[in-house]
């Protein structure tokens, strides 16, 4: 089987393998890497997936990309490995559910991609016996689960760069109570400084001798196995195959792209429903046509989709025709009645968000944290506009522990907290500050070299 190319949504000639993708990251030109083409899952094959388990759903959806890169018992191998806990499709009320992705190693949604990418970035090194330094930006729950998917490797050093105001305590203790080949950098500023500076030190010809790699969501690696959800969430909700609605709390579109990729692959989807915070470039985009970053973004209480430019939008540009640089700037249009076809895209204040956690507990006893309140309310527009449908499907992307205050204020419930996280307070903890300088953070890699 000959494996998919990727191409660079700025334009650059050369077509990629996944592993190169993999590997570099990002392209040469900083633009991101997107399949060329995408492979279909035929009906009768998603007809079977009720009965399949996460990972063997997981192989059907990611195998296509790979080709002959990895041997099929070593990638059913991974993903067994990868996928070792529930991924409970949760019911609300009629058909309505809330997919909670909040299960694993650090309770956010972040774990699925990570430690899927952790693994075959592991695989395909050690087949070349070379070492990387990962660069990695979070607004929160991106590190601590790259992290915890690359603790301990051999061949991989991973640097974590957090906005030291906009984490919480304990995202910030998933990160920095690890040790060994992780290490966190506080910054001050916010998340997309830290993006700025990871991005700047790519270009810079002073580091290539850093074999420097990403894997924030601008990794094509993270973005292939989040395609996978919602193929199981949708096998679970509905195994006669009805289209369903989807809820996708959006910050930098990566779980969104994952969604769309499983779109075009032939998952049965009545609507994506792309909700933000009040961070609303893209819903502000899909009624105006025009696309304006938001400097700076705006701190919201889903911390982590304070972005006021997601990095996926070049992708997502780029799946409907259209071309938009790292800048933001678009050089051409996409196709914007293609794209309302598919999205319906719609901004949540943070009143609105409370209200919402308050309102399910009160009315179903669901806990939902901030972002996943942002999903459901979200959600809850659209069929409120546009008419009821079933099935739909809410993503719950981080654990509700991870959000105390809100919660037991919203609803005078404590959170129980998961065990993954209960030991987190007692751990010792290691990072270092910087400011938000380029020259800083350069002089920081270079230690690495
Ligand atoms: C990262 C994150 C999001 C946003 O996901 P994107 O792929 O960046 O859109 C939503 N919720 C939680 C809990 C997250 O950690």
């Amino acid at each position: 089987m000959s494996a998919i190319k990727f191409f660079s949504t700025n334009g650059h000639p050369e077509r990629v393998d996944f592993k190169a993708a993999l590997l570099m990251g990002q392209a040469p030109d900083k633009g991101l890497y997107i399949p060329e083409e995408i492979p279909q899952i035929p009906g009768s094959k998603i007809g079977q997936f009720p009965k399949m388990s996460y990972p063997q759903i997981a192989y059907e959806v990611i195998k296509p990309y790979l080709g002959d890169l990895v041997s099929d018992s070593d990638l059913r191998a991974m993903l067994m490995d990868a996928y070792n806990y529930d991924v409970p499709v949760e019911r609300v009320y009629d058909e309505k559910y809330v997919l909670r992705l909040d299960r694993g190693p650090t309770c956010s949604f972040k774990d699925f991609a990570a430690r899927a990418m952790g693994r075959l970035v592991q695989h395909f090194l050690r087949e070349e016996g070379r070492s990387i330094l990962i660069l990695t930006a979070t607004s929160g729950d991106t590190g601590s689960a790259v992290a915890h998917a690359f603790y301990g490797l051999d061949n991989v050093k991973v640097v974590v760069l957090f906005p030291e105001k906009e984490v919480t305590d304990r995202q910030r203790r998933q990160m920095t109570t690890l040790g060994k080949n992780i290490f966190p950098l506080a910054v001050k500023g916010k998340f997309d400084d830290c993006q700025a500076l990871v991005k700047q030190a790519f270009v810079d010809p002073d580091l290539s001798a850093l074999d420097l790699s990403s894997a924030n969501s601008i990794n094509i690696g993270r973005l292939l196995p989040q395609a996978v959800y919602y193929f199981y969430a949708q096998s679970r909700a509905s195994p006669e195959g009805k289209k369903a609605v989807f809820s996708v709390p959006s910050g930098n579109f990566g779980d969104l792209m994952g969604g769309l990729l499983a779109l075009r692959m032939g998952l049965p989807v009545q609507k994506m429903v792309v909700a933000t915070n009040e961070n609303d470039e893209f819903p502000v985009f899909m009624n105006t046509g025009a696309y304006e970053p938001i400097r700076p973004s705006k701190n919201c209480i889903s911390n982590a989709m304070n972005v006021g430019h997601p990095s996926n939008l070049a992708r997502l540009f780029s799946l409907y025709g259209g071309q938009m640089d790292e800048t933001g700037h678009v050089s051409r249009q996409p196709d914007l009645a293609a794209m309302r076809k598919d999205l319906y895209a719609v901004s949540i204040t943070d009143e609105e968000t409370r209200q919402t956690i308050k309102e399910a507990y009160r009315q179903h006893k669901v806990l939902l944290e901030p972002h996943g309140a942002v999903a459901w309310a979200g959600l809850l527009k659209y069929l409120n506009q546009c008419g009821d449908w079933s099935p739909c499907i809410s993503l719950e992307t981080a654990d509700p522990a991870k959000f105390p205050e809100e919660i037991i204020r919203a609803t005078g419930v404590n959170p129980p907290l998961p065990a993954a996280m209960a030991r987190l307070d007692e751990l010792v903890e290691s990072f270092e500050r910087m400011d938000g300088r380029y020259d800083s953070f350069k002089e920081y890699l270079k230690r690495f070299l």
